[in-house]
């Protein structure tokens, strides 16, 4: 094989296990590997391997990412290892594929040629009308759990006739329920996410030839991140294998971090039954991180029961200790790490080589505020989503209105928005007249509109119409970016953001004119069968939740510990490491669901190449409550040796009035600062046990602490009796 790697570059920078893998004959393969080995590596270059060495036309390759950033990432290393672009090469999300496959086939899967996708709040939004359709009520059969039921039933690959109530009431009426949403869904021509899948699903199971062909023409499948695969995504996946496909799939069953989406980790066993004769080849080098942070990462990670077990490994050096930092509260925490992303920025590096992780979505708030205030830039990946912002939505349902009048979800969205006069009562008249007739209620608008409705709200409803209709021309013919500036300032939406005085109203204009520009820098496929418009809608679903408009920009990455999967960042802040928030609260007690945060924390932490920063916050305040938290478990977890306290712990003994300086140089100002002791700090009372001080009060041998004791309760305590142990 020597001979090649003066041929090929493919071969270059490759270990020789991952060699192994990238130069595997024919035949099922499934790499196993901690974070950081070269997983995804070994992927791209098996593409590239297959098609420059093996010769395979790129046409027979399928390969599967986790996310379309991913697909695109992919794609481009590919082309640059082959020297040359692979127009024709699948690449994309299981999502992403499966909708590709439906557009194509929407006959044979039974869909209109227009389907639209629905992302969850369409989703949500749906099913509550379809209880208040229904006349059925919301707070004992709650939205968000049926559509729960919904989706993991879809998931699994169930439709509503393969479900047995087992003479449950409950159950029965969820599955009728489930039902009565397809019905619904089928009746608008609408695709939610886990649709996507079930449906391609059913298409290549019930279309023999279509089936057939497509074995034919994949002949290698390769799959990235393979732990996180749901049941149907396996099922498809070996529906096309068939007896012949040869699937290539890498993952690592301690970065399975989706079993509460469906995910089964199992699937790596799975596949080993399924494909008995499968290679399994293991990486065990890690080019990653630091020898410190690969011993941290590993050293957490063998708190877990529930592993293959694996032995990584780098030649790398030791780096830097892995520093750790106890806040005062949440913004003392987003102080500490702007200043050190200001330090960072300051020497010279990128801000995109810094990402800040958190549990908890909701936690960005607080540190986007501070970025905000100190300028820095920053992008926050897979959160606060472009296409999800309701002005956005807003402007979309417009768009799909105007190309698909049967789209009840957008209906309801904008029939009155902006206020034109179309009351509750009027819509309720639509929606009683829509089921009884069994049509959209666009149908049933212009029906009750001439019959039904008084004068005012009949003119309403009509002139609402109209004014649909006459977008629909008037945007006939233009090009898209002009298709939605049209059509935001046609609809009033400009107008009616602007009304809005606030920064809200100005942000939302702004956003508004921000979709003029995704549309401008939208690039349609010029082979599909859809109008742009179309194709733009599509996007703007299957888009949201991944990168904003500005994506371009040089800037800090906020994102969850979930949305970190597979990337990586020279400096890396673990935020919000406190029991109760990471671990999150609901899975303390649930051993499987404390591993499943114990392999989250891997992952966090394995995205750190260089520096690792892991901070917590006494007192927290989120979703508007305050919180009183131990550090999180898992920091114990890393030893000692690797660990280096940023600002240390205060003790009672010091003498008062000292003001205590933390590692940004800020004197800690904190109320019963000059008592030696802090609120939010742990103490331990000889008699009442472990506590947290909540309020301090008065001076010298009056000072007061009132202690939230974990089992005896909120007491008040004399400070100079009640001799107390700070933890
Ligand atoms: P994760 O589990 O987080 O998805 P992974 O196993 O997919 O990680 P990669 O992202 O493929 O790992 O690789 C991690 C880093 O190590 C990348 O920067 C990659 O370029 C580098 N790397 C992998 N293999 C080698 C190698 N043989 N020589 C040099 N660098 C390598
Ligand atoms: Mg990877």
């Amino acid at each position: 094989m020597q001979h090649l790697v003066d041929v090929t570059p493919i071969l270059e920078n490759l270990n020789d296990a991952q060699r192994e893998a990238v130069t595997a004959p024919a035949e099922p393969t499934l790499v196993i590997a901690g974070a950081g080995s070269g997983k995804t590596r070994v992927l791209v270059h098996r593409a590239a391997w297959l098609i420059d060495v093996e010769g395979l036309s790129p046409q027979s390759l399928l390969a599967v990412t986790f996310t379309n950033k991913a697909a695109a990432e992919m794609r481009g290393r590919i082309e640059s290892l082959l020297d040359m672009p692979v127009a024709h090469l699948w690449i994309g999300t299981f999502h992403g594929l499966a909708h590709r496959l439906l557009r194509r086939h929407w006959r044979e899967a039974n869909l209109p040629q227009n389907f639209q996708i629905i992302d969850s709040d369409d989703q949500l939004r749906l099913i509550k009308r379809l209880l208040k359709n229904l006349e059925i009520d919301d707070s004992r059969w709650v939205p968000r759990e049926i559509q729960y039921f919904i989706n993991g039933q879809k998931d699994e690959g169930l439709r509503p006739q393969h479900l047995d109530d087992d003479g449950d009431p409950n159950r029965r009426q969820m599955i009728a329920l489930y039902q009565a949403y397809e019905e619904v869904c089928q009746r608008g021509g609408l695709v939610d996410f886990a649709e996507l899948l079930l449906r391609a699903h059913e298409l290549w199971r019930d279309n023999a030839e279509l089936l057939e062909h497509y074995r034919r023409r994949f002949t290698h499948l390769l799959v990235d991140e393979f732990q996180d695969t749901n049941s149907i995504q396996y099922a498809w996946l070996r529906l096309l294998a068939g007896d012949t496909g040869i699937p290539f799939v890498v993952g690592d069953d301690d970065q399975s971090i989706y079993r509460w989406r469906g995910a089964r980790v199992e699937h790596i066993y799975r596949f080993q039954k399924d494909f008995p004769s499968a290679r399994v080849v293991k990486l065990e080098q890690n080019y990653r991180s630091t020898a410190t942070i690969l011993n941290a990462a590993n050293a957490v990670i063998a708190n877990n029961n529930a592993r293959m077990g694996k032995n990584l490994w780098t030649e790398g050096s030791d780096g830097e200790s892995i520093k750790v930092y106890a806040a005062y509260n949440e913004r003392d925490e987003a102080d500490f790490i702007i200043a050190r992303l200001r330090d960072w920025i300051d020497q010279g590096n990128l801000r995109a080589d810094s990402a800040v992780l958190y549990r908890s979505n909701a936690q960005s708030r607080v540190l986007e505020e501070g970025l905000i205030n100190a300028g820095i830039p920053y992008r926050v990946y897979g959160g606060l989503r472009f296409f999800e912002r309701a002005e956005i939505k807003d402007a979309l349902a417009y768009l799909r209105l105007i190309s698909h009048r049967d789209d009840d979800s957008s209906f309801e969205r904008i029939v009155n928005k902006p206020t034109r006069g179309i009351g509750a009562r009027t819509i309720d008249i639509m929606r009683s007249y829509a089921r009884a007739n069994s049509c959209t209620l666009w149908r049933a608008a212009g029906a009750v509109a001439s019959d039904e409705l008084a004068g005012r709200a009949a003119n309403a409803v009509h002139a609402f119409m109209q004014l649909i209709e006459r977008m629909a021309q008037d945007v006939a013919g233009l090009d898209l970016q002009e298709q939605v500036d049209h059509v935001i300032h046609a609809s009033g939406l400009i107008d009616f953001f602007k009304k809005d005085k606030g920064e809200k109203g100005e942000t939302r204009v702004e956003n508004l004119l921000e979709l003029v520009s995704a549309a401008r820098s939208f690039e349609p496929d010029p082979a599909s069968e859809m109008s742009p418009l179309d194709e733009f809608l599509s996007h703007a679903a299957l888009e949201a939740g991944e990168g904003q408009a500005d994506a371009w920009e040089d800037c800090v990455q906020l994102m969850t510990m979930h949305s970190a999967k597979g990337l990586e960042f020279p400096l890396v802040f673990l935020a919000g490491m406190e029991d109760g928030l990471f671990p999150h609260q609901r899975s303390i007690a649930d051993p499987n669901g404390l591993e499943e945060e114990r392999r989250l924390c891997y992952v966090g932490i394995t995205r750190a190449m260089q520096t690792l920063y892991v901070t917590y916050a006494e007192q927290r305040r989120l979703h508007g409550m305050d919180n009183f938290s131990q550090p999180s478990r898992f920091i114990a977890e890393i030893p000692d040796e690797h660990i280096e306290e940023v600002r240390p712990r205060v003790q009672v003994s010091r003498p008062m009035h000292t003001p205590r300086r933390s590692s940004a140089g800020r004197a800690a100002s904190a109320p019963g600062n000059e008592l030696g002791v802090r609120l939010g700090q742990r103490v331990r009372h000889g008699k009442f046990g472990d506590g947290v001080i909540l309020n301090c009060e008065g001076q010298g041998a009056h000072a007061r602490v009132e202690v939230n004791f974990e089992t005896a309760g909120t007491k008040w305590l004399v400070l100079s009796y009640a001799n107390l142990d700070l933890m």
